[in-house]
């Protein structure tokens, strides 16, 4: 007798986590911080560790306490997961289920098809345009009567473009309101142009928008699994009744809390990574392959037949990146020594006169 399986799980892919990296490789395919912990973070944890005998508080009173502050919300309002990836899948759980529609860009996070299916809900993926950019026209077409619930990743993983605040402000306007829009802002502290960070003015204006947060990528915590939304009070308290209870430990709501007190630390390492995304993005049109202009903590190189070319050239250099094959390769935004690989990877494959000068120059 075969053992039981539930209908419909045979479309749920595996999530595929980024390549693990040999020893002394720069790891660049999961969009990690690749500065080690802050260590008033890391002291901040060991004074609680001789406390994980007991549970958690579950409703992380005391971190939804100084996000409550920081954003002047309703503390009802904020949810914590297990990385936002589990916020994103309570919202998904809190408002979909059999029949309903879940929207999102593709390519965009590769966690959402998943969580959609394993919802019982349909996913609709409406292409990104020419740009690699969310084709907010097209989203506002796709909505039918039984969308619930519609992801813009800003920026766009794995693309790291973003959506322009004033068509972003119409998009939101213009869909029904009893359609969720979750403004997922994972990359949104890397973003440097002028209009960053309007999902929360968003939540604010409209009465149908959540924003999802992660400690995760910019505050390098992705290893201890926590992430937050701000949501509208009925999603918010659905979003409880879903939840994995204990899902979020004490040692993640103590972290969060310490990098909150560390910001003004934490945005010089954001910087740098700016500025290495920057320079990798130079570096490789000046060796013929153009990346999308990215506003978050990797690039995208959509080298479509020469995905693989790229993925084994940069493999070669000790570089491991996320590639997408006939689609592009993402590769995270690292220190100066992972970066100075990439470089060196592209140079060792191109050794045109321009690049040898710079190379010299630069040693
Ligand atoms: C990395 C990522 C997340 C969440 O990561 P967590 O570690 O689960 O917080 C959410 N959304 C996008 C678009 C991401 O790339």
């Amino acid at each position: 007798m075969p053992l039981p399986t539930r209908a419909g799980l045979d479309a749920v892919p595996a999530y595929r986590q980024g390549r693990s990296a040999p020893a002394g490789a720069s790891k660049l395919s999961s969009n990690e911080s690749p500065h080690a912990p802050l260590p008033s973070v890391v002291e901040a944890v060991r004074e609680r560790l001789d406390g994980i005998n007991r549970y958690p508080d579950m409703s992380a009173a005391a971190l939804r306490d100084d996000l409550a502050v920081r954003y002047a919300v309703d503390p009802a309002l904020i949810t914590v997961g297990a990385g936002s990836v589990e916020i994103a899948a309570q919202l998904i759980h809190a408002v979909a289920g059999e029949g309903d529609e879940v929207m999102f860009a593709w390519r965009s996070f590769e966690a959402y098809p998943s969580l959609v299916r394993i919802a019982g809900a349909t996913p609709v993926a409406v292409p990104l345009n020419a740009d690699h950019a969310h084709d907010l026209d097209a989203m506002l077409a796709a909505i039918t009567s039984r969308t619930r619930l519609i992801f813009v990743c800003n920026p766009n993983n794995p693309t790291g473009t973003v959506v322009d605040a004033d068509a972003l402000e119409a998009f939101v306007a213009a869909v029904p309101h009893d359609v969720l829009v979750v403004i997922d802002e994972a990359y949104v502290h890397f973003d440097r142009t002028e209009s960053r960070g309007a999902g929360i003015e968003l939540f604010r204006r409209h009465p149908h928008v959540a924003v999802l947060h992660t400690f995760s990528k910019a505050y390098g915590l992705a290893g201890l699994r926590i992430g937050y939304a701000i949501a509208p009070a009925e999603i918010a308290e659905n979003q409880r009744k879903v939840a994995i209870p204990f899902g979020v430990t004490d040692l993640a709501q103590t972290a969060a809390r310490a990098s909150l007190d560390a910001e003004e630390e934490l945005a010089g390492r954001i910087d740098e990574v700016v500025v290495q995304r920057d320079r990798m993005q130079a570096l490789l049109a000046t060796a013929g392959w153009p990346a999308v202009p990215s506003q978050a903590n990797f690039v995208w190189v959509p080298a479509r037949e020469r995905t693989a070319l790229l993925e084994a050239l940069l493999h070669d250099g000790g570089v491991i990146t996320r590639a997408f094959p006939g689609e592009g390769i993402r590769i995270s935004s690292g220190s100066a020594a992972d970066i100075d690989r990439v470089e060196a990877a592209l140079a060792a494959s191109s050794p045109t006169p321009d690049l040898s000068v710079r190379k010299e120059a630069t040693v």
